[in-house]
């Protein structure tokens, strides 16, 4: 740190990005820190199980060839959707993923938090987290247009830097058509594939893959995603996303 640095460090100190209290780490006070932890510890209303337990309305990742540990995916916590937000004003966890997807705020943060649960399970499965490759869902070619960035893909290469693994962008989303875009929610689903396609000049053969995403609603897209990957021969596929959006009933 310069000089510089230290000294506007000394008479601004980095505030939390969510209250304006003093930082502690990553742009979060302790507080709020303490307040995304508790959302972790949320219950789905159905199985009454925690997110990276509950399977409830993802028929398609169920399907998914993914495992690691006895784990289907891993999710960190809950993302309690707009309707329900203001049912629970004091939440953190959707703002948060919200300013990641419009300035990448909380790279950091939920980086590490993945991270951490990732070597978790790696030790668990006996697997060598060098040996993987980190990967991410792309986010639509518009989205990233208007913002620069992909949010899954600031978490990916952050996350292979700290388990030491390459990260690799293997996927492009082709632009859906007029026609896709007017098909309702389950025929979309079914289509979701044919939006995304694998880089097979950047894929390896046998190569494990750890597929990074913010928000898993019916695991369609890392499904195809993952679908795509064991197609093409990858031995493992792992999903790890941010946060599960919360259903209130069974879909
Ligand atoms: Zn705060
Ligand atoms: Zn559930």
């Amino acid at each position: 740190m310069s000089l510089k640095d230290a000294l506007l460090g000394l008479l601004f100190p980095p505030v939390c990005l969510l209250c304006g209290e003093r930082e502690e780490k990553d742009g979060l006070c302790a507080s709020c820190r303490k307040k995304f932890a508790r959302e972790t510890f949320l219950r789905c209303p159905v199985c009454h199980e925690t997110a990276d337990r509950c399977l409830c309305g993802t028929d398609l990742l169920r399907g998914a060839n993914t495992e690691l540990a006895g784990r289907r995916f891993l999710a960190l916590t809950w993302y309690v959707p707009v309707k329900n937000a203001a049912e629970e004003p004091d939440r953190v966890t959707e703002k948060m993923i919200l300013m990641l997807k419009d300035r990448a705020s909380f790279a950091d943060f939920f980086a590490g938090e993945l991270a951490r649960e990732l070597n978790r399970l790696f030790e668990q499965a006996g697997e060598d987290p060098r040996e993987w490759t980190v990967s991410f869902c792309p986010r639509s070619a518009e989205r990233f247009m208007k913002t620069g960035f992909d949010q899954s893909e600031e978490i990916a290469r952050r996350v292979s830097k700290k388990l030491g693994c390459p990260a690799e962008n293997l996927f492009v989303r082709v632009t859906e058509s007029e026609e896709q875009k007017n098909l309702g929610g389950s025929e979309r689903k079914a289509n979701a594939r044919d939006s995304i396609l694998l880089r097979k000049s950047r894929f390896r053969r046998g190569s494990k893959v750890l597929l990074i995403d913010d928000i898993l609603t019916t695991g369609a897209t890392v499904s195809s995603c993952a679908g795509l990957l064991v197609e093409a021969g990858a031995s493992k596929v792992f999903p790890a996303v941010l946060s599960r959006a919360l259903t209130k009933e069974k879909r």
